[in-house]
């Protein structure tokens, strides 16, 4: 029972820095983990002290497990793999005898990595240990610490542990000495998700016609907040439907329905909606779709769709530009076009579903960050307060109840605007949402192409935003990667495939 269920993978050679793509930084920093374990003595020698651990952190599927992975592979050392909940046992001792077993496993193999998945795990904030489960799990902590502080000059062992909460982690585990490298994996942005696709792609058996560089790119400027594993399932999903159709080859229908699949889910046709209730999505995705078209700092449609999903009624992609400041009329056109559909239900039907939650949430969101956190709001000021709006539940204020009732009106009165705003427009528009409604309901997906067919151009001097992807995913010249980062094959993108891909 003391014995950990460790895996220990002696071969990881075949898990490299090639196949983790879209986070150079996050590479470089464990590099050096990879170079110390290759030839420890080099640093040894000067008296360097080098990291014993580092925390990775980040969403689910960011691709923590590979980068711990790749690091093993790189330096060609025994990769030992273990999750945090195994040490959760409530019989006594039982915890920190798994640590001991699994870090006796790790001095002999040495050099070698430890990877402890899911750390959060035991590595809580220790509390005031009162119940049983709560001092069992301290004691395991404990354990954790006493092994990795008894490394010495010669116990080569690295000790790689991921987290998708790092704020809950412990500070103990955080000293200087411990996991003091922290390593954030982020989503990947649109040059990133462009190399993960790569990544997955090329192993497939594409239609002879598809390019391979030209694919990633569309495919990374249709998946905007993709997680890598998400991305890799669209591409074994797109495989797995080539296959089912008896097809010789993946062809790029088959990437737009994976693409669809993951964003929604499986398609339900064993459920159809009721007439009423589809008219009533279509005209709510239509209200957003026109609000959008209209709005010039809305994310421009991409395609929306009311076909029901496993994940619920109908999806929309926008094309998001990935900004990283937004101004406050970004912001409020943005609360517009969430509103959209709401306020297209209080139009059409004039009665209102409770479809829009997720709407309404998010407005109420943003509303709360422009005045709480971005000093938005002329009447709170230039403050920032912290708050955890995700969990829906303000617990601790750091302001004074005045100043509570305060921000709750200014709230109130941004998103009162923002509806008053959209509703107009709705209003002026009402023939358009109408337009798009019926043909959504017709055909029952609608993209870029009919918006403009059914609505004219977007009214925006805008330099089409869409070959302006085209231009952003053409990478520019790369700085050569680092030794020991070398990526094989760094392609010279082809110039000449941007624009009017998207169109
Ligand atoms: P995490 O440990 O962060 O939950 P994983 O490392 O298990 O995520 O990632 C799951 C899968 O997603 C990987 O096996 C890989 O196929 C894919 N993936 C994730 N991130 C990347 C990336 N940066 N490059 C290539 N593939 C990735
Ligand atoms: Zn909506």
């Amino acid at each position: 029972m003391n014995a950990s269920n460790a895996k220990i993978i002696k071969e990881t050679g075949n898990v490299c820095f090639k196949d983790v793509a879209g986070c150079e930084e996050a590479k470089l920093e464990v590099l050096e983990l990879v170079s110390f374990l290759k030839s420890p003595n080099q640093y040894h020698d000067l008296g360097a002290k080098i990291p014993k651990g580092a925390l990775l952190s980040g969403s689910p599927g960011t691709g923590k497990t590979l980068l711990a992975k790749a690091t093993a592979g790189e330096a060609n050392v025994p990769f030992i793999t273990v999750n945090g909940s195994e040490f959760q046992e409530v019989f006594v001792g039982v915890g920190p005898a798994r640590i001991r077993d699994v870090f006796s496993m790790a001095r002999k193999m040495a050099p070698c990595i430890v990877f402890i998945d899911e750390i959060d795990a035991v590595g809580r904030t220790r509390g005031n240990g009162s119940c049983i489960w709560q001092s069992e799990q301290e004691n395991t902590l404990n354990q954790l610490l006493v092994e990795m502080d008894g490394f010495n000059s010669s116990t080569n062992i690295v000790v790689l542990a991921s987290t998708n909460r790092a704020d809950l982690l412990d500070p103990a585990l955080r000293r200087p000495g411990r996991f003091d490298r922290h390593i954030h994996l982020g989503l990947p942005d649109l040059k990133g998700r462009a190399s993960i696709f790569k990544v997955h792609l090329r192993p497939l058996k594409l239609e002879p016609g598809l390019n391979l560089e030209e694919l990633s790119r569309k495919l990374a400027a249709q998946t905007p907040g993709f997680t890598g594993a998400e991305m890799a399932s669209v591409c074994n999903e797109a495989a797995l439907r080539a296959a089912r159709h008896l097809s010789q080859c993946i062809r790029a229908e088959h990437f737009e329905q994976a693409v669809e699949r993951v964003i929604g889910g499986l398609e339900k046709n064993t459920q159809p909606l009721q007439l009423l209730e589809k008219t009533m999505v279509a005209y709510h995705k239509a209200g957003h779709a026109v609000a959008g078209w209209f709005l010039e700092h809305a994310e421009p449609l991409l395609k929306v769709s009311i076909a029901p999903r496993g994940r619920g009624l109908g999806y929309a992609q926008y094309l998001s530009k990935e900004l990283h400041l937004l101004s406050q009329d970004q912001l409020f056109d943005r609360m517009c076009m969430m509103l959209g559909g709401r306020v297209a239900e209080q139009v059409f039907f004039r009665l209102i579903t409770t479809g829009a939650r997720d709407d309404l949430r998010k407005v109420t969101q943003t509303a709360y960050e422009q005045v709480v956190q971005f000093g938005m709001n002329k009447v709170v000021g230039q403050v920032s307060y912290d708050l955890h709006l995700q969990q829906n539940a303000v617990t601790e204020k750091p302001y004074s109840e005045s100043a509570a009732q305060l921000i709750d009106q200014e709230v109130r009165s941004l998103v009162d605007d923002a509806f008053q705003r959209t509703l107009q427009l709705v209003v002026n528009k009402k023939e358009m949402v109408e337009k798009v409604a019926k043909r959504l309901l017709e055909k029952e997906m609608l993209d870029r192409a009919d918006m403009v067919e059914l609505l004219g151009p977007r009214p925006f001097q805008e330099k089409g935003l869409y070959e302006e992807y085209g231009e952003a995913l053409d990478f520019e010249e790369e700085t050569p990667p680092p030794e020991g980062l070398k990526d094989g094959q760094k392609n010279k993108e082809d110039k000449q495939t941007k624009s009017a891909l998207y169109l």
